[in-house]
């Protein structure tokens, strides 16, 4: 059975002040076992975070150069060195913003693997793809030409762009139906490859989606940023909420 995974994206959204109340409160809850936890909060929190009681850090973002002159930019190795063992690649906000392609995810995917990090590849489709009747294959394009040369061991995110902070999550069986394509799509390269779904969960229907045939866990925005309801959500992901 594979454990569930279950992933924090801080994004830009916390201050000092609130990762400090978050792990105060994190850290008064009964620890999780049978889920793997991660958070992944603003580059220089990582310090902070890494008190966290049963939590693997992630970084949010890595260069897909090597260590050498880019100003602003974080070497995989430097993520690994302070204790990072995931990476988020390839966020919507950063396809849009930053102008990432799948070529440069699929590198950025690479380099997190070679500093021994595990990368999360977010993939999803926008709004006007799914209305087209597109978002299949629009997603199984992203799949392949981000995790191009790969090495086994990595996570996929299956976020569609209109779901992501929209409070309109995807239905479960929109969510399934998409995972068992990702994991057919890469059946002959991976083996060791997490599905997981993010897009408006919550507390209150993130069971729905953690019960569902392909999803092996989450990646949550804005519901994340409390440890009352990432806390409810992980227990949710084991049954014990
Ligand atoms: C995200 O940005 O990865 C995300 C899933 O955000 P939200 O949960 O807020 O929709």
């Amino acid at each position: 059975m594979i454990t569930p995974l279950i992933i924090a994206n801080w994004k830009m959204a916390i201050d000092k002040n609130g990762v400090e109340a978050f792990k105060a409160d994190w850290n008064s809850r009964p620890p999780m076992t049978g889920v793997d936890v991660v958070v992944a909060p603003p580059a220089p929190y990582l310090s902070v975070v890494s008190g966290l009681t049963g939590v693997s850090l992630c970084g949010q973002t890595v260069s897909e150069n090597d260590m050498g002159a880019h100003t602003g930019e974080i070497a995989a190795a430097m993520l690994s060195d302070v204790g990072c063992q995931y990476v988020i690649v390839g966020h919507s906000e950063r396809r849009q913003h930053q102008g990432e392609t799948n070529a440069i995810v699929a590198q950025k995917a690479k380099r997190a693997q070679l500093a021994g990090l595990t990368p999360v590849v977010c993939v999803g489709e926008p709004s006007h793809i799914r209305a087209a009747g597109k978002a299949a294959s629009y997603v199984r394009d992203q799949v392949l030409s981000s995790c191009d040369d790969l090495s086994d061991g990595l996570v996929i995110a299956y976020e569609p762009v209109w779901a992501i902070g929209s409070g309109e999550a995807a239905s479960a069986d929109v969510a399934s139906s998409m995972h068992l394509d990702i994991k057919t799509a890469l059946a002959d390269r991976y083996a060791d490859l997490r599905v997981i779904y993010g897009g408006s969960v919550k507390p209150d229907n993130c069971a729905a989606f953690t019960t569902a045939e392909g999803v092996d866990g989450l990646l949550v925005g804005g519901a994340s940023l409390s440890a009352e309801s990432f806390w409810n959500i992980c227990a949710a992901a084991i049954g014990a909420e």
